[in-house]
Order: C-alpha cells, then sequence, then structure tokens
C-alpha cells in the first residue's frame, strides 16, 4: 500500500479548480496551514476574484489551464485535490461533452501528475453518483440510479468514470488515490447566477424577484456550508492508512426545497413571491448522505447549521449586488456600505 508520510517541511499542494466556489476555500485554508498552494484553473466556471488577494501571496501560485491539457509541473508536488469541473447543472450542460472529458482526460491527467510525483490525490466525486437514489439515506455501498443517456449522464457517469479510474490507479499501487463524495454545498462565493438552489433563492430575495421553485418543491436535498466541507476534504486527504473507498461528506439534515424558499423568505425581507416552474429532466427527488463513515474514520461532522450558513451566504450575495450596481451606476456610489446597509437582512 502506498502510504506518504509527512516529513514536516513545507507541504505543496496542487488545487485544480482553485478559483472556483470550493476550491477557493480550500486554498485559503491549505494557506493558512502553511502549505505551498498552486491552483490550477481554466476559469470556466471559477473566477479569478475568488483567489485575487491570495495573488501576492509568497506561497501562492496560480496557472491558467485547463486539466485536459495538463500534463507535468516543473516543482514537486507532495498532494493533489481535484476539484476541476463544472458543478451547477445548467453549466455542466452547457458543454456536455467537455464536462465528461475533464472528468476522465482531466482526472487521468491529474492522477498521472501525481503518480509521478508519488503525491497523495483527492478526487472531489459527488453524490451525483447515486443519480435518483432508491436508497435513502444513502450509504457509501449504494450503488446509484444514474441514467447514463440523459442531461446529467455527463456529469454523473463522468464522475462515476473519475471514481473507477481512481480506484484502479490505488488497487494497481500506482497512486494514492482518494475519492470524496460531496453532498449540495453552499457559502461564500458561489457564483450569483450559476443556476444553483441557494444561490438562486438568495439572489432572486435580495433582488426583490419571485422565488423559482422547479417542480412542486417537495423534492429535498441536505446543504453543507462550505467550511465544514474543506474541514472534510483535508481530513481525509490526511488521514493515514488511505480509507481504500468513497466517504461522503455533506450535512445530513433534509429540507423541502419549499422549505428552503419558506426559511430564505424569512430571513430576507421584502416580500418576494415563489413562481413554479418545470421539474428539471431527472432531478433527483430525495438526497441525504449517510455520514457514519466519515465520523468513524475522519471524527468530521458538520458543524454549521443551515441557518447560520444562509446568513453568512446571504451577507455575501448582498455585498456582491451593492458593489455592482455601484459599478453599473457609479455617480449614485456610496462610500462602501456595509452588506446589510441597503437590503434588510432579517436573523
Ligand atoms: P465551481 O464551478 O465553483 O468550481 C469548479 C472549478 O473548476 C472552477 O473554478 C472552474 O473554472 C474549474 N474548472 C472546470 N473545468 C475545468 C477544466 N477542464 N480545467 C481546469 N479548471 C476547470 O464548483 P464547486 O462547487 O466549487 O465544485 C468544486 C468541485 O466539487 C467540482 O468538482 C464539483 O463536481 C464537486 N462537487 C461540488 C458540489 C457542491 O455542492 N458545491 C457537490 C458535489 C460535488
Ligand atoms: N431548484 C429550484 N429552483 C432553482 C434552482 C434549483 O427549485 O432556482 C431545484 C432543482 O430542481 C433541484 C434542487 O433545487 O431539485 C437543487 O438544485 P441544484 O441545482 O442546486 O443542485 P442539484 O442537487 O440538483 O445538483
Amino acid at each position: 500500500m502506498l502510504q506518504k508520510v509527512h516529513d514536516g517541511k513545507t507541504r505543496t499542494v496542487l488545487v485544480a479548480g482553485g478559483a472556483g466556489f470550493v476550491g477557493s476555500h480550500l486554498c485559503d485554508a491549505l494557506l493558512l496551514r502553511g502549505d505551498r498552494v498552486i491552483c490550477v484553473d481554466s476559469f470556466l466556471t471559477g473566477s479569478k476574484i475568488n483567489v485575487q488577494p491570495l495573488e501576492n501571496h509568497p506561497r501562492f501560485r496560480l496557472i491558467e489551464q485547463d486539466v485536459c491539457h495538463f500534463s507535468d509541473i516543473d516543482e514537486p508536488v507532495h498532494q493533489v485535490y481535484n476539484l476541476a469541473c463544472a458543478a451547477s447543472p445548467p453549466s455542466y450542460q452547457a458543454d456536455p461533452v467537455h464536462t465528461m472529458m475533464t472528468c476522465v482526460a482531466g482526472t487521468g491527467n491529474l492522477l498521472a501528475l501525481a503518480e509521478s510525483h508519488n503525491a497523495s490525490f483527492l478526487q472531489a466525486s459527488t453524490s451525483e453518483v447515486y443519480g435518483d437514489p432508491e436508497e435513502h439515506p444513502q450509504r457509501e455501498d449504494y450503488r446509484g440510479n444514474v441514467s447514463c443517456t440523459g442531461p446529467r449522464a455527463c456529469y454523473d457517469e463522468g464522475k462515476r468514470a473519475a471514481e473507477a479510474l481512481c480506484f484502479d490507479m490505488l488497487r494497481t499501487g500506482r497512486t494514492d488515490a482518494r475519492v470524496v463524495r460531496i453532498f449540495n454545498t453552499y457559502g461564500p462565493r458561489m457564483q450569483p447566477n450559476d443556476g444553483r438552489i441557494i444561490s438562486n433563492l438568495l439572489v432572486q430575495a435580495l433582488s426583490g424577484d419571485p422565488l423559482t421553485i422547479y417542480g412542486n418543491g417537495e423534492q429535498t436535498r441536505s446543504f453543507c456550508f462550505v467550511t465544514d466541507l474543506v474541514a472534510g476534504l483535508m481530513a481525509l486527504m490526511d488521514v493515514e492508512p488511505n480509507p481504500g473507498a468513497p466517504v461522503n461528506i455533506g450535512n445530513p439534515g433534509e429540507f423541502t426545497i419549499n422549505e428552503l424558499a419558506a426559511m430564505i423568505q424569512t430571513m430576507v425581507a421584502g416580500g418576494s413571491g415563489i413562481v413554479y416552474r418545470p421539474l428539471p429532466k431527472d432531478d433527483p427527488q430525495r438526497r441525504r448522505p449517510d455520514i457514519a463513515r466519515a465520523r468513524e474514520l475522519l471524527d468530521w461532522e458538520p458543524k454549521v447549521p443551515l441557518s447560520q450558513g444562509l446568513q453568512q451566504t446571504a451577507d455575501y450575495f448582498a455585498s456582491v449586488l451593492i458593489e455592482s450596481e455601484q459599478r453599473a451606476t457609479p455617480s449614485r456610489a456610496r462610500p462602501h456600505p456595509g452588506p446589510t446597509d441597503a437590503l434588510q437582512i432579517g436573523a
């Protein structure tokens, strides 16, 4: 079994997808711990703004590159996190062939890089590997109910293929590969227009627009705050020995979309209504992680309740909306209001 022992010197960690929502928080946490961080990102769905504060950090390096065409790097690397992949349904379906190639060719390239550097590798997989699940909550040994021909397949099947690649590389002794199955995660630095439920509903509520609910809103999701996820990713990367099996990371609190919308309506004053839209094809009806394995192997569990994480995310989007309004109408710009200055956000 491949096993790495950290020698106490500065670790160099490559984060593919490090300019994205989750990746940028991971870069922050790794730098805070004292690691050197190399962020590789094509900026497909991520943003330079997410990593701008790190640009002059002495232990941070940014490489603009599509992982489908990434082969090696000119310095030693000790750990590789692969978060590179569009994650919201509208963005991963916008160019489905590229999404599939990112999952397969991109993951293959990064695994080969990890192999050649004798680095540990962590693959960001997803609860989508369970598809529209027939078992509830979802344990890691459930094999899923996934359409291999539908519009979500580029992502679901791409991530399943990436998992297979990781476990083949591990079984054949070539790479110390680990796989995390991430359940719906939210927080500051999500793109306001990326189409996911929490960013959509918060931005709509803060803008005074009606909240869009797809289907009847009785489908469920379990929402994990980003800092909890990042702690889980780092714990799985660092645990010894390699668990040799995928690990769910998510918050088991389960909410219907109607319940989530009601919470946001209460939190963001202004009285936005609700509009119901058709449910997208293959949209999973229920989703909740069983996190017994993460508890046992990593001593991990989420700490941030939805109400608290939502408030922090609402504050973030409020400040983003104020800044973009100021950019659009500079003559009306004010000094720099706090996030709750112009938009009333209740408790
Ligand atoms: P995100 O879209 O904000 O981040 C993905 C990052 O990868 C972006 O910066 C994007 O520019 C980059 N990227 C995409 N394709 C690339 C390519 N071919 N080459 C280089 N860079 C590329 O999404 P996120 O929410 O931060 O998700 C990060 C990872 O976690 C993704 O792999 C996603 O599948 C996984 N995940 C996230 C969630 C969630 O709820 N956030 C749930 C399950 C899995
Ligand atoms: N959804 C919704 N309104 C929106 C965006 C999403 O009702 O504006 C629903 C979507 O159909 C799904 C759930 O919210 O049932 C979560 O969607 P999201 O895109 O965040 O993530 P998914 O878990 O489907 O990948």
